[in-house]
């Protein structure tokens, strides 16, 4: 057999991933290799699939427990013989685990690095005596100090070489940096070592920063519309984890809380809840994720900046393991730094305190930049890219520059005629000719009142900001704020100097769950279907079949099982097993429907990345949220029937206001749109927290939003 051959049998997969078919072909001609591929690259398949290839065991060590129980599973499910061996097991589960190696029964053996040399029952002695045939080290980086998760234990597998002296090492890590490297190489004795170093980039995943600033709203707005969804919230402390994920409880989310000073037990029991769906959302410290294969992770979210990149990206790495669109968010303040600063001191250690720092620096750097985050990420990790993304949120964003001079000149002679005199909304007003009494009646007769009566109020304001920004005007502070000229503001009033503009705005957001147009229902059973087989097999669903696999059911429509082996994910073992069952429901739903399969659209090359719809139709789920408006069925109502928030339906209405499609008045009633319209005009309507912080608990975002989208149809209409 083939690797190929051997991919699509038992995998169900049809073609290798970055190099995985380079680094199988390594290890099947008897070589060590390191590889470093980005979490959720696919590392495990380089030395499973060698394992089911060659004839004896593959040894893998691995870190935690919890790992080795899922992959186990996972590979028993594709019908690959795998077991582990820990102390969390029985007497009698370890002697016939083995009686089953010693008959050659087993292909994969999972284990502890202690578990093969540690003092006690060391099996090193016992393994040797088999046909071994590969040995993989999975996250190789915590026998390193360099790494961030240095781990003591892994030292012992320095001996390694000694004891297999010609048996392939594969050694796999998602983290990089070029000191981790060389370490593992030393420290594991690799022999002439082939090293492949993956693209890092994760095109799946859009990054995000946001101010922390009332983080929790901010956050109630995101979890709102991805109610089905798993995810995973980082937080810095303990007493964190816990009280937020008791607030979410209380906003109706499933929500748990991981750290270290839970007992076993609850720890044990919350990860596996999430494992298998019950619970969509863990609450954690760092302590939570190494090892978490769970494969449909829609988001990370850090409430606290991490401590360094490396962190953070592995972190945000959980996410989207399946290759659908998954989103990581962080909340930033700069307070936070101050806080790791202190913690970032190594005692006695200036060497190892400066790296820490420096790190720490490195990660406030992302937080505060204004360039692709993506790009930034990858350079970390030494790796070239394009300068732009166009899925993180700066790449989002558009600047538009243009020649502000003539603006600049209005606003500086203005200030200049008011004798440096008021504040900013008093210029804005008189340059736009208020006839407002405030208006002081002399200078209604200065040749300077209104002359830029043809810009917004909205627009004039930012202006204003954006020229203190730029150092041609500056605010005194005092009882009130007073705009003055600056040295350079003369240059500017003389022609002598041209002023540039940036506008932003954001353009898209896109973290929509799969852009494939499936059928939503027919994925619902599917999902239905799937729990109650792996709750059956006792395993987590995402191991019998991944999201990615479901969606691709609910989009193609199998109707037989040739149909269905075109599915990705679909090995010999899963189709015989579980063919039937799932192909149950698909003819039931296309029979109920009046559909045919599509599987003929499906192409052998699948496009894993999102598709950004820029089209002018509202999406199916606004539609959905609209047709039901449009039957006379109140938003409440909507939500209600829909399982969403009422906010989530009034930004879906909020399209079709700015479309003119829908009347503003039908979302928010007619005496709230002044105040939000005022509020929008001062502060701008690039972010909502700071609005909705505002405006206060008697404006939803919804409304919010709806008003800002009439506002923009309005401005379209009078252009
Ligand atoms: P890592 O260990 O690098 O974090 P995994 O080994 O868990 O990543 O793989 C991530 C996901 O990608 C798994 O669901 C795996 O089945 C899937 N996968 C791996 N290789 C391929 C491939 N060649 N084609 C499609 N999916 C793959
Ligand atoms: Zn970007």
């Amino acid at each position: 057999m083939t690797p190929t051959q051997a991919l699509q049998k038992y995998f169900g997969y049809s073609e290798f991933r970055h190099q995985q078919g380079a680094i199988i072909q390594h290890v099947l001609d008897n070589k060590d290799v390191l590889v470093l591929m980005p979490t959720g690259g696919g590392k495990s398949l380089c030395y499973q699939l060698p394992a089911v290839l060659l004839d004896g065991l593959t040894i893998v060590i691995s870190p935690l427990i919890a790992l080795m129980k899922d992959q186990v599973d996972a590979l028993n499910v594709n019908g690959i013989a795998a077991g582990f061996y820990n102390s969390s097991q029985s007497p009698n589960e370890q002697a016939d685990l083995m009686r089953r190696l010693q008959n050659n029964e087993i292909k994969l053996l999972y284990l502890a690095p202690e578990r093969l040399f540690g003092s006690e029952n060391k099996l090193v002695e016992f393994l040797k005596q088999l046909p071994v045939v590969q040995i993989a080290i999975d996250e190789a980086h915590c026998i390193s100090h360099w790494g961030h998760d240095f781990r003591p234990e892994y030292l012992m597998l320095a001996g390694l070489k000694d004891y297999f002296p010609n048996i392939p090492v594969i050694a796999l890590t998602a983290t990089a940096d070029k000191l981790t490297q060389k370490d593992i190489l030393e420290k594991l004795n690799l022999h002439d070592p082939a090293v492949f170093i993956s693209s890092f980039n994760r095109g799946n995943i859009s990054y995000t920063v946001s101010p922390k600033k009332n983080s929790f709203n901010q956050l109630l707005a995101f979890l709102d519309e991805r109610k089905d969804e798993s995810g995973i919230i980082y937080c810095l402390s303990r007493k964190s984890t816990e009280s937020l994920a008791a607030d979410l409880r209380e906003e109706g989310f499933s929500a748990e809380a991981y750290h270290a000073g839970l007992s076993n037990d609850i720890k044990a029991r919350n990860q596996e809840a999430f494992l298998r769906d019950d619970v969509k959302i863990i609450v954690a410290t760092i302590a939570f994720g190494m090892g978490i294969n769970k494969s449909n992770v829609r988001y990370v979210v850090h409430m606290d900046m991490p401590k360094n990149i490396e962190g953070y990206y592995q972190e945000t790495g959980r996410a989207g393991r399946d290759g659908l669109a998954s989103a990581a968010i962080l909340y930033y303040s700069p307070g936070d730094v101050m806080k790791l600063k202190e913690f970032a001191r190594v005692e006695n250690n200036p060497e190892q305190s400066r790296i820490m720092l420096k790190k720490l620096d490195d990660m406030a750097g992302y937080c505060q930049l204004q360039t692709c985050r993506r790009h930034y990420l990858l350079k970390y990790f030494d790796e070239e890219s394009p300068a732009t993304c166009g899925s993180c949120d700066v790449c989002l964003t558009e600047f538009e520059r243009f020649d502000g001079t003539l603006i600049a000149q209005k606003a500086l002679s203005a200030v200049a005629r008011l004798k440096e005199r008021f504040g900013a909304g008093y210029v804005v007003e008189f340059l736009r000719g208020s006839k407002s009494e405030k208006i002081r009646e002399e200078h209604k007769q200065l040749k300077t009142y209104g002359i830029g009566a043809d810009i917004s109020k909205t627009d004039w304001q930012r202006y204003m900001r954006e020229l203190v920004q730029q150092k041609y005007l500056r605010v005194e502070e005092g009882e009130y704020p007073i705009i003055k000229l600056t040295e350079l503001s003369e240059a500017v009033l003389k022609g002598l100097q041209k002023v540039e503009f940036i506008k932003a705005q954001i353009v898209e957001e896109h973290h929509e769950f799969a852009q494939l147009a499936y059928e939503t229902e027919l994925f619902n059973d599917l999902k239905l279907l799937r729990r109650d087989i792996a709750a059956n097999e006792n395993v987590p669903p995402y191991v019998i079949l991944s999201d990615a696999t479901l969606v691709e059911i609910a989009t193609y429509l199998p109707l037989s099982m040739d149909d269905l082996r075109l599915i990705s994910g679909f090995g010999d073992v899963k189709l015989a097993r579980y063919g039937r069952e799932f192909l149950a429901p698909v003819k039931i739903y296309c029979a109920k429907k009046g559909l045919s399969s599509k599987i003929k659209e499906k192409k052998p090359k699948r496009e894993r990345k999102p598709k950004v719809d820029k089209s002018e139709k509202p999406n199916a789920t606004q539609k959905e949220s609209f047709d039901l408006y449009q039957a006379g069925i109140g938003i409440i109502e909507i939500a209600s029937l829909r399982k969403l928030s009422p906010m989530t339906i009034e930004g879906h209405l909020a399209w079709y206001i700015e479309k003119g499609i829908l009347d503003i008045e039908a979302v928010v009633t007619k005496d709230k749109i002044p105040t939000i319209k005022d509020a929008v005009e001062s502060y701008g309507d690039d972010k909502l927290s700071p609005l909705k912080e505002i405006l206060g608990d008697n404006y939803s975002y919804g409304e919010i939003k709806a008003v800002i989208s009439w506002m923009k149809k309005e401005a379209q209409q009078t252009k």
